[in-house]
């Protein structure tokens, strides 16, 4: 199981550590899984446990604005998505987005996180839809 240091972030697979090397502190068990969207136009997107990634078409916001500058219906800040640490994943719209957020064809109410399950089909505004896969990992 990994594990990693809560001041600097080291991280082992090495069960004979017991401490971190720079702090002396014990390590304790780091989230694991991924939280991986897989969009039609065969962008990935993956988060790791206990992050969270903006979509958005504004630089200044999300990294992903780039690709996202493709899909003008996309908000400039339209969502945010992220997995818990214990292997729950959320979406969460912008406050104020014009352009929907939909799961499985619901739409999603903007300033309120809700859960985003295994297998789901997300849809942001109509020209972007991703399929949702959690990796539970370990
Ligand atoms: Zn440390």
């Amino acid at each position: 199981m990994t594990r990693r240091c809560a001041f600097c972030g080291f991280v082992t697979d090495d069960h004979t550590i017991e401490l971190c090397p720079t702090h002396f502190a014990p390590l304790a068990a780091a989230p694991s899984g991924t939280l991986r969207l897989a969009f039609h136009d065969g962008t990935v997107v993956e988060v790791p446990a206990g992050e969270e990634v903006r979509l958005g078409r504004d630089p200044d916001w999300s990294e992903r604005a780039g690709w996202l500058s493709a899909f003008p219906r996309v908000s400039r800040r339209h969502a945010t998505v992220g997995l818990r640490a214990n292997g729950t994943a959320w979406i969460l719209p912008e406050e104020g987005t014009a352009n929907g957020t939909y799961l499985d064809g619901h739409r999603v109410e903007p300033g309120r996180s809700a859960p985003l399950p295994n297998g789901s089909l997300l849809r942001l505004s109509s020209q972007l839809s991703a399929q949702i896969t959690i990796d539970p990992g370990e």
